[in-house]
């Protein structure tokens, strides 16, 4: 299984900078071709640039895009929302769902990161799902109960019919923060996501967990080492192009 390096730009850059990203990201790896034979590269533009970035890939398979969120409605009269129908039509094959920012300023529940998740699978898309404890929860020796509670709630029931999802395990206190878990402390929990798998898919070894927070170039290496971390979901340094792919190069 190769590794997956997913960028998720958040709400930052104009049109004109989303195409330089994305311009200097197809550069970089032409100069460095090899990075695709070993690993998957995926991209989460603010949703205004999707178009950009598809464009920009077009003729570039090994490459994908996504988004960073989604409406777990169909369609109607759900002003400001864009639906998995809307994403797919724009070309995209992954959504990030559950992210601790979403959990945090949009009062995002499990439920409805379920939801979302349900929606996302019944199109063939991968949704990206995100857990993750906040430093009260770890302090308090609560890390993997947190986690735990927020897999069995957020993982859509009918998980077990589908191919392909992927978890971020993203500790909340790391993402932004320039703090990360220790790779032995991250690979401890990514060791209990899998576990927590088992009861939901019929492989839980083919699912690709993520490690986010705070990854960059100085420590990718260690965390992408560990066995159980089959990638990284990549906040600040995705936005540059150079520790991104640099990132990349160590998985
Ligand atoms: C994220 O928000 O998904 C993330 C991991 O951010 P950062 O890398 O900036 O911590």
């Amino acid at each position: 299984m190769k590794k997956l390096i997913a960028g998720n730009w958040k709400m930052n850059g104009n049109k004109s900078q989303a195409r330089a990203l994305i311009a200097d990201i197809i550069n970089g790896l032409h100069e460095n071709q090899s990075i695709l034979d070993k690993v998957e590269i995926l991209v989460c533009p603010p949703m205004l640039h999707i178009g950009d970035v598809r464009h920009a890939l077009f003729g570039f398979p090994d490459m994908h895009f996504g988004a960073q969120d989604v409406s777990a409605q169909e369609s109607g009269a759900y002003t400001g929302d864009i639906s998995v129908e809307m994403l797919n039509d724009a070309g995209c094959g992954y959504v990030i769902v559950g992210h601790s920012e979403r959990r945090q300023y949009h009062d995002e529940t499990d439920a409805d990161v379920a939801a979302k998740a349900s929606a996302i699978l019944a199109k063939d898309m991968v949704p990206i799902i995100c857990v993750g404890e906040t430093l009260e929860e770890r302090e308090a020796g609560k890390a993997k109960e947190v986690v735990g509670e927020q897999m069995r709630g957020s993982l859509p029931s009918e998980i077990k019919d589908f191919q392909e999802i992927v978890i971020a395990y993203e500790p909340v206190w790391a993402i932004g923060t320039g703090k990360t878990a220790s790779a032995q402390d991250a690979e401890d929990m990514h060791a209990f996501i899998r576990g927590t798998l088992k009861a939901y898919v019929q492989d839980a070894s083919k699912v690709r967990i993520l490690y986010g927070g705070s990854m960059k170039p100085e420590n990718a290496e260690e965390l992408l080492a560990c066995k159980n971390i089959d990638g990284g979901l990549i906040g600040g340094a995705s936005l540059k192009a150079e520790s991104f792919l640099s990132i990349a190069k160590a998985a």
